[in-house]
């Protein structure tokens, strides 16, 4: 198959990618580079089934062979890139994905966009099923990523009916694993960096509010079977496996062997208090439910985050 990956350079794009070319795909990457970065691309570089274009997907895009499959992943994804970069972030949800949802419809492609937890805010509902409309501030620093997410769902909803466009919805949770940018400000990529340097563990708040971490090769077996399935969504991907932000840190500094003190600080504006997806629709209709433990998926990530800070 012919698969399109817009924001393939980042940590769940480029892992997206291996997965495909290790399936035998043909896979072309657009990204900027805005937050993705090349070397995730490293070993997809090395084979003649992919090729990677540096393409804004706001602006007119280049020419492509025929595509059977587009991922838009494409867009600013942990909180400190996406409130560093507003304006951005919401043109790339509305404009980019119009452009992607054209191309889509020029190919008879099968579009798949990845939304986000980030839909339903600040949740009064819980577990968040695909069901509930969410709690967001629309002019809150957060709604640039909520809305343009929001205004992606309903552009992507909008061409299935309006022009048959095949569309799928991924609604996908915190996410983790190697090739976590180590500067992007998340929760597992601060602690762990900050464990293995033994400086200051940064718990922002109480410690008390909860996420759900997925790792990513659970991810992509889930983005994969949403692809091969004619179902629309949304749909919730993620790991049900819920902790307090407290818990997460003392068992990354248990696993880093670190002696980092915990530090706490203000809490981000419209931080949500919890997240647990219910993958009841994920289980039921692709068959899927997420594999890997969290401690062992924290040490793989320790594993690689160790090899990065070694001397080349
Ligand atoms: N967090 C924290 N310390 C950090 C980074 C994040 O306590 O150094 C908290 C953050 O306030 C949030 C949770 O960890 O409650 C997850 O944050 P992240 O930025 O990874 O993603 P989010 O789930 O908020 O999109």
């Amino acid at each position: 198959m012919n698969i399109l990956i817009a924001g393939g350079a980042g940590f769940l794009g480029s892992h997206l990618v291996d997965a495909h070319i290790a399936r035998g795909d043909v896979v072309t990457v657009f990204d900027n580079l805005s937050t993705g970065k090349l070397h995730n691309l490293d070993a997809a570089l090395q084979t003649p089934l992919f090729s990677f274009s540096e393409v804004d997907i706001c602006d007119p895009l280049p020419p492509t062979g025929s595509i059977d499959i587009i991922y838009h992943l494409a867009s600013p994804a942990s909180p400190k890139a996406y409130l560093q970069r507003p304006l951005e972030t919401l043109r790339v949800g509305s404009e980019g994905t119009f452009r992607l949802l054209e191309l889509a419809r020029s190919n008879r492609a099968r579009f798949v966009l990845a939304s986000t937890s980030e839909v339903y805010g600040d949740p009064l509902v819980h577990p968040q099923t695909e069901t509930y409309r969410g709690n967001v501030e629309p002019t809150s620093p957060r709604s640039v990523y909520d809305e343009a997410k929001r205004f992606a769902e309903a552009s992507t909803s909008a061409f299935a009916r309006e022009h048959s466009v095949n569309t799928a919805i991924a609604r996908i949770f915190n996410t983790y694993g190697p090739r976590l940018d180590t500067a992007d400000g998340r929760v597992v990529s601060n602690f762990i960096t900050q464990a293995l340097a033994g400086s200051d563990v940064t718990i922002y708040g109480t410690g008390k509010q909860t996420r759900s971490l997925c790792f990513v090769s659970d991810m992509v077996s889930a983005l994969m079977a949403l692809a091969d399935a004619d179902l629309p969504g949304p749909i919730n991907l993620g790991n049900p496996d819920e902790r307090s932000v407290l818990e997460i840190a003392q068992i990354i500094i248990e696993a880093c062997s670190s002696n980092s003190p915990i530090k706490f600080e203000a809490l981000p504006t419209d931080d949500p208090a919890r997240r647990c997806p219910d993958i009841g629709r994920a289980r039921s209709l692709l068959s899927w439910e997420p594999v890997m433990d969290l401690r062992q998926g924290l040490d793989e990530t320790i594993q690689w985050f160790r090899l990065l800070n070694q001397p080349k």
